[in-house]
């Protein structure tokens, strides 16, 4: 299996949605990055917690193949993160974010790390996201995502990163924020000339736009009726994006971005279905296999576009 290296945070959340709410349970970039990934590929997570960070945490992630000998304990707390959705469950609105031990994470890769040949720098400090790059030999696939938090209180620093990256997920909010657009294509023109040849903007229920070169590909979301908590979305949206290139082997043509974009999509609406990684935790490539089957058959695609995955 190929490898992907993920830095980002690893988080205790509380969420509330109109279906309910969750209480310091698991959450963070990484941990849903990872989750989605492992379907496809080998993960390791780089990042950092305290010493409240719960032990069966750690054991339901290596049950599911991930390498967590890049999660550093320290003395402190756990990364904390405070959110609410309101009745149309689109973006989160942050109410809290206690950085705590991120607060003076200095990441250090072990040899084995460094080789990764792809490496997502999930939301977190792009002061950390570059001293993770910073010390990669050369990985073939570089993706970054962020935040509104980070946007408004480090620009500089990202837009410095976003030059380094070969692919930038984005929200359609968080895309019109980092260029001071109100137009979503005149954004992604923007932030690929920064630096990034793939720009991919999540809309929510409304899918996603993917600027590949001169290319625009847009894909719907995977109709969901009903669902309780969005939380970490787009991270598990690039989980089974950047895993499904990694099993493809590493291309980046647009046969792997569709077939890249179409598994994201379908992990995010997994993802979705309950709060905090409980459904996560539970999907099997197979569960996946079967509900991109429905998505391809509601969208009329035929199934030969999934060969190489
Ligand atoms: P998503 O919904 O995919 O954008 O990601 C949600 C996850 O991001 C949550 O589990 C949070 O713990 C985490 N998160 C929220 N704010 C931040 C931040 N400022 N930096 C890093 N991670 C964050």
């Amino acid at each position: 299996m190929s490898s992907i290296l993920v830095v980002g945070s690893v988080a205790l959340d509380s969420v509330k949605t109109p279906e309910g709410e969750s209480k310091n349970a698991l959450g963070g970039s990484a941990v849903y990055f990872s989750l989605a990934a492992r379907l496809f590929a080998q993960v390791s997570v780089v990042g950092v917690v305290g010493r409240d960070f719960p032990t069966e945490h750690r054991r339901m992630l290596s049950e599911r193949g991930v390498d967590l000998s890049g999660l550093k304990e320290t003395s402190g707390k756990t990364f904390r993160w405070v959110g609410q959705f309101g009745r149309d469950l689109s973006d989160a609105k942050t109410l809290e974010t206690h950085l705590n031990v991120f607060r003076t994470f200095k990441p250090a890769l072990g040899p084995a790390h460094r080789k990764s040949r792809a490496v997502f720098l999930a939301n977190i400090d792009p002061d950390i996201q570059a001293d993770v790059l910073d010390q990669m030999e050369n990985p073939s696939i570089v993706a970054c995502d962020t935040m509104n938090f980070w946007i408004n209180s480090k620009p500089e620093a990202l837009k410095k990163l976003l030059a380094r990256v070969h692919i930038f997920f984005a929200n359609e909010e968080e895309a019109k924020k980092l260029t001071h657009q109100a137009n979503l294509f005149c954004a992604a023109r923007i932030i690929s000339e920064w630096g990034p040849s793939i720009v991919v903007i999540k809309k929510g229920e409304h899918g996603v736009v993917l600027k590949a070169g001169h290319r625009l590909l847009a894909f719907p979301a995977f109709p969901m009726e009903s669902l309780k908590d969005p939380t970490g979305a787009g991270d598990s949206f690039a989980g089974g994006f950047m895993g499904c290139l990694m099993a493809g082997g590493g291309s980046l043509d647009e046969d792997a971005l569709k077939r890249a974009t179409l598994y994201g999509t379908i992990l995010a609406s997994f993802n979705i279905e309950e709060f905090s990684t409980r459904r996560l935790e539970r999907v099997s490539r197979k569960d996946a296999e079967e509900r991109l089957a429905d998505f391809l058959d509601r969208l009329g695609v035929q199934t030969a576009l999934l060969d190489a995955a």
